[in-house]
């Protein structure tokens, strides 16, 4: 397993894999690698000749009052959870590689980055299109593994390589989860033992929500004011319950007919936690003709 620091080592290191016909693949993170990371990982891992995994705390995605100044940063770790994995290259630059001197450039994906985890974390998506577009570029053609936990960037990578011609191929990997629910993530370290408790009512507000639809609830707007009502009551504060058509995360207005996404983001005391479902259409709902 390599460690590379900057773009041109990467792209000296993959082209002749490329020209030999090798599959190149990449899981874009931020570090502090957990399970969930993991699972990318072998997602990749099993697609891949060559698997490069991105460490990488990406400042331009951080609001001015967030944590990127405390997010966790571990290397060595990463570096070796990334070796037991089986990856071939953890590329770690620093931020003056990704972002060169006097860089003015930021892509965006308009209507998409508007919604949701945008309306509250203004820029937000913008510097994650920007941070993948980079590392799009510097892998180059190939297989990307992307998270569902983060369902919104899914779907703005997904259409920024569209837009913009990339060659990837985008690969969606289900939440991973602790045994209890919670699902997993950096930020979870975070946590004091009672916003842990407390937090466990993102996954229990999901759940209810996946019973109510299994029973035939179908109303957007008592499904969402059930799942507030669990985080209210869990002592979470809510940034947003939502429910949006899955693909272009536009709000589910009537009954649910076509894959709608409830996505819920609430604060366990200062840290924000998100999690989603995709409640589907079942074959019922298909023969009378709701789908
Ligand atoms: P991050 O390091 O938080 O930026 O996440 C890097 C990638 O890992 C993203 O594609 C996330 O969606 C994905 N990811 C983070 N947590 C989980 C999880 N619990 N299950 C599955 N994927 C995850």
């Amino acid at each position: 397993m390599r460690v590379i620091r900057t773009a041109a080592e990467l792209r000296a290191h993959l082209d002749p894999l490329r020209r030999a016909d090798k599959v190149v693949g990449a899981v874009p993170t931020m570090g502090a690698l957990h399970d969930g990371h993991l699972s990318l990982i072998q997602a990749g891992r099993a697609r891949c000749d060559e698997l490069v995994v991105t460490i990488f705390v990406n400042p331009t995605q951080f609001g001015p009052n967030e944590d990127f100044e405390r997010y966790p940063r571990d290397l060595s770790r990463d570096v070796e959870l990334c070796t037991q994995a089986e990856a071939d290259v953890v590329f770690a630059p620093e931020t003056k590689e990704m972002y060169p001197e006097g860089e003015q450039t930021r892509v965006r994906v308009r209507g998409l980055s508007d919604c949701l985890c945008g309306r509250s974390r203004p820029g937000h998506f913008d510097g994650v299109a920007t941070v993948v577009c980079k590392l799009f570029h510097v892998v180059g053609p190939g297989v990307f593994c992307f998270g569902q936990k983060d369902f919104q960037q899914l779907q703005i990578v997904r259409r920024m390589a569209t837009d913009l011609l990339f060659p990837v191929e985008i690969v969606a990997c289900p939440i991973v989860r602790e045994a209890d629910g919670l699902a997993m993530s950096s930020r979870n370290r975070y946590l004091s033992r009672d916003e842990r408790s407390r937090a466990l009512f993102l996954s229990r507000a999901l759940q209810e929500a996946i019973e109510s639809y299994r029973e035939g609830e179908r109303d957007p707007r008592v499904l969402g004011q059930s799942a507030t009502e669990c985080l209210l009551n869990a002592g979470l504060s809510v940034d947003y319950v939502e429910l949006c058509n899955a693909s272009d995360l536009t709000p589910v207005e009537a009954n649910i007919a076509e894959p709608a996404l409830l996505a819920l983001a609430a604060f366990a005391g200062n840290t924000r936690l998100i999690d989603n479902v995709v409640l589907q259409p079942d074959v019922e709902d298909v023969l009378r003709g709701a789908a």
